[in-house]
């Protein structure tokens, strides 16, 4: 197989596109593709200020390093999750994430939930009925609310994340198969602050192949943890990637086309946005702050001040519940 700009010997073959590349210009056609997603979802401008989340994987450093070579003012944000295991998963992401920012004198905030809230991700799941089965929805809310505080904190205009085109049509499937139309209506390349305490969120790479991302990766020698979070095993999410796979490998460019159709019914008002249920009736938290839709407090402060209840009543003697 072939480059198709230099004919030298390709090291991607991207049956989708029906393009194959070799190193070097498959290192300047992802950059390229990314500003043009940039432009056409019309994500951010030159001058904005973005923080970019970064989990430590090879999405997420990768478009940190995309960002930084096109030119923009990116910074990074880790959030130490404590979730270790047998596999010192948060310690390793978090020291790859360390690794790269200061390999290229990039900017990089490090939150860690312990020090913050006094608990890890799994011990809070352990002491509340909430996260009893798997940590995630405990940690899902609790890296909504730090990537929004810190980027409305630090300033920033816009959050971008390192979502795929594996992810965002796995999310699009779970919502389909489900009908949930008030969480498609807000799926896109460009989540929109509706709030003015809600932070603009932007996918760059939303348009890229998990196969495209991790290319990238390893051709640009970012060094980035190769495993998924140990509670990630068992996702619903990562079934509907499984399945998604199975059909693209029968017909390549599925699933791309399956986003793109999407995302242009929704660009034609096929997919109402009226019905969104995140977007009505928000209002500040009683105790952070934060837009939540609510009644006092919000999802975030509930669940971190029934954790830190339960902490004390074991160490009173009694029984978390
Ligand atoms: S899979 Fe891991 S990182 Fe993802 S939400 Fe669940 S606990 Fe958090
Ligand atoms: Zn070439
Ligand atoms: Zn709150």
């Amino acid at each position: 197989m072939k480059c198709r700009k230099c004919g030298g010997k390709a090291a991607i073959n991207m049956r989708q596109h029906k393009l194959s590349l070799c190193r070097e210009h498959y290192l300047e056609w992802l950059p390229e593709q990314t500003q043009r997603f940039i432009e056409k979802y019309r994500m951010f401008s030159p001058q904005a200020r973005l923080l970019v989340a970064v989990s430590g994987g090879k999405d997420s450093l990768g478009l940190w390093d995309v960002l930084s070579r096109l030119g923009y003012q990116a910074d990074g944000l880790y959030i130490g999750l404590g979730i270790d295991g047998g596999l010192a998963y948060s310690s390793e992401s978090q020291r790859l994430a360390e690794r790269f920012a200061a390999g290229r004198g990039l900017r990089l905030t490090v939150v860690d939930v312990a020090a913050l809230e006094g608990a890890t991700i799994p011990e809070a799941a352990a002491r509340t009925q909430r996260g009893k089965d798997k940590p995630c929805s405990v940690c899902g809310l609790t890296k909504r609310h730090v990537m929004n505080r810190a980027a409305l904190d630090g300033g920033y205009d816009v959050l971008v994340t390192g979502h795929n085109l594996d992810d965002e049509a796995a999310v699009l499937l779970g919502n389909t198969l489900t009908w949930a139309t008030g969480y498609r209506a807000r799926q896109g390349p460009v989540l929109e602050a509706t709030h003015p305490g809600l932070v603009r969120k932007a996918k760059p790479f939303c348009r890229f192949y998990e196969r495209e991302t991790a290319a990238y990766a390893l051709l640009r020698g970012i060094e980035y943890i190769y495993d998924e979070c140990p509670h990630a095993v068992g996702a619903k999410s990562i079934y509907y990637k499984e399945v998604l796979n199975q059909m693209e490998a029968e017909r390549p460019g599925l699933k791309l086309s399956f986003y793109l159709s999407f995302l242009e019914a929704k660009e034609r008002g096929l997919i109402a946005a009226q019905s969104d249920p995140a977007a009505a009736g928000l209002h500040p938290c009683t105790t952070c702050g934060q837009p939540t839709s609510a009644p006092g407090q919000c999802a975030y402060c509930r669940t971190w001040e029934r954790v830190r209840s339960q902490a004390v009543r074991t160490l009173e003697g009694g029984q978390p519940v």
